[in-house]
């Protein structure tokens, strides 16, 4: 039986926004920017993407058949020493595939999805 503690030599970088701030960022966000229309996400930091040549911040995962919530994850490689500005601006991109799609629209980046991103106001967030 393997007991699920981290040595402190073996702890993780200092992430700068903790995963539960995502959730409070994600909702913020959801409020703010979208009524609260995106479904409930689960959201994450990822040591998968954002490493070596794939330069990506952030993904999103979608189940046709709603079995299973949305999930974001971010780029812990590149996205951990970031601003929470910055952070929530890729967390707002993602929000913006899960809405076009939660909508029935094409959820790429389409004309629709550019006006959406245009909007983004990190003040709105009202942060303090
Ligand atoms: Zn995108």
């Amino acid at each position: 039986m393997t007991i699920g503690i981290t040595p402190e030599s073996q702890a993780q970088p200092q992430l700068a926004v903790s995963e539960a701030m995502l959730y409070v960022l994600f909702d913020k966000i959801n409020q703010s920017h979208f009524e609260g229309a995106i479904p409930n996400s689960r959201i994450k930091w990822s040591d998968r993407i954002g490493n070596g040549k794939n330069h990506r911040y952030a993904d999103f995962t979608v189940f046709q058949d709603r079995q299973f919530v949305p999930v974001i994850r971010l780029s812990k490689n590149l996205l951990a020493n970031e601003t929470t500005k910055k952070i929530s601006e890729v967390i707002f991109h993602e929000m913006i595939h899960i809405w076009l799609w939660n909508n029935g629209r094409s959820w790429g980046h389409t004309p629709d999805f550019h006006e959406k991103a245009k909007t983004f106001n990190f003040a709105s967030l009202e942060l303090t």
